[in-house]
């Protein structure tokens, strides 16, 4: 009898003891990475520097003995805890640097990005993603060039400022009908176009982009609501108003597209769309009131031209730690439920930096 207790003590501890544990390891163990297949919508703020948004990036920005202030993106602020900044190694626009992206990393041969997306084979993004069944769509100003356009389903570009054609590479109806909204949408291009070229009308040439971002998703989820979709997205209009403007505008252009952003923010951080906002390279200044610069040196090689955001527009309690613009499809492939995508793919380097 004495012996059966201590046994049963013994198998109390033992089984208490394993209890604890348990507890105490479970909230360290990493959560299985979810298999589930989400749709994806990465957009392009073209040329906004990680550096000049205030709450995400550390560096202070000193242009003519002064601190440049920051701009302030409220909807956006809220996930920047979560949300990580990339190094950009390549800053140049030789054949068109916004749309790196879509050949996977083109084995970091950004110079030959054009044969990289014309390869054959699972080379690009969308080769990816078709594969899997999804709808693939640019809705892109500036930034694209006919062999990533090839790429897609559908496409929304534009030939010149405001002037926007929808190329149709599908047979299949939701493509058709895709193009056939996008054509609709393309008609109201001309609502956004003022005549001055200052602050407005370069915010109003990304915020067309934005809105109809936000238009073509609500259609997507109403009409199509099965089909999964991998959505790119380029609005040029803060790039231009470094370009063509000042540091000052430049920092007023980033945060007139707040309230555009709002919608899509609401709509999608909790949805089962993934929303992602990074850039293609950042700006450099040589004072307050001159042109911005990135693909050239000095500026191309500072940090301000090579820090880019990566946000991760999401409620998810997933995190992203700091990384390279390598880095960016492999972590995008992991939260769309395709850990393994890299390995499928011909140009696919870099690490996911997706912590959960
Ligand atoms: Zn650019």
């Amino acid at each position: 009898m004495r012996f059966k207790n201590n046994k049963f003590l013994l198998f109390g501890a033992l089984l208490s003891l394993a209890l604890l544990l348990l507890f105490f390891t479970t909230p360290f163990l990493q959560k299985p990475i979810s298999e589930e297949h989400k749709s994806v919508f990465i957009l392009v703020l073209d040329g906004v520097g990680a550096s000049y948004l205030e709450n995400l990036s550390e560096h202070q920005i000193m242009i003519d003995g002064v601190f440049l202030r920051k701009a302030r993106l409220k909807s956006m602020e809220r996930f920047y805890s979560k949300s990580a900044v990339l190094e950009q190694p390549f800053t140049k626009t030789t054949a068109a640097h916004s749309l790196y992206y879509i050949a996977g990393n083109c084995g970091r041969r950004w110079d030959s990005i054009k044969e990289c997306v014309d390869d054959f084979g699972i080379a690009s993004v969308c080769d990816f993603y078709r594969s899997k069944g999804y709808l693939c769509i640019m809705v892109s100003e500036a930034g694209d060039f006919k062999e990533a356009r090839n790429e897609f389903d559908v496409v929304l570009y534009d030939n010149d400022l405001f002037d926007f054609r929808v190329q149709l590479n599908s047979s299949s109806e939701e493509a058709k009908e895709v193009a056939r909204f996008l054509r609709e949408q393309a008609k109201n291009a001309a609502n956004y176009k003022l005549q001055e070229r200052d602050v407005d009308f370069f915010v109003l040439y990304s915020a067309f982009i934005i809105d109809t971002d936000y238009k073509l998703i609500k259609f997507l989820q109403g009409r199509f609501p099965e089909k999964k979709f991998f959505l790119f997205s380029n609005a040029k209009g803060t790039d231009r108003c470094a370009h063509l403007l000042s540091a000052l505008e430049y920092i007023n252009c980033i945060e007139g597209l707040d309230s555009y952003l709002k919608p899509l923010v609401e709509n999608l951080a909790d949805s089962n769309v993934l929303f992602f906002i990074t850039a293609d390279h950042g700006m450099a200044f040589d004072c307050l009131q001159c042109n911005g610069h990135h693909a050239s040196k000095p500026y191309s090689e500072t940090v301000f031209a090579k820090q880019i955001p990566f946000i991760f527009v999401s409620d998810e309690n997933v995190f992203l730690i700091d990384g390279t613009a390598y880095d960016l499809m492999p972590s995008v492939f992991e939260l769309s439920g395709f850990n393994s995508a890299c390995g499928e793919m011909k140009y696919c380097e870099g690490n996911s930096l997706v912590m959960r």
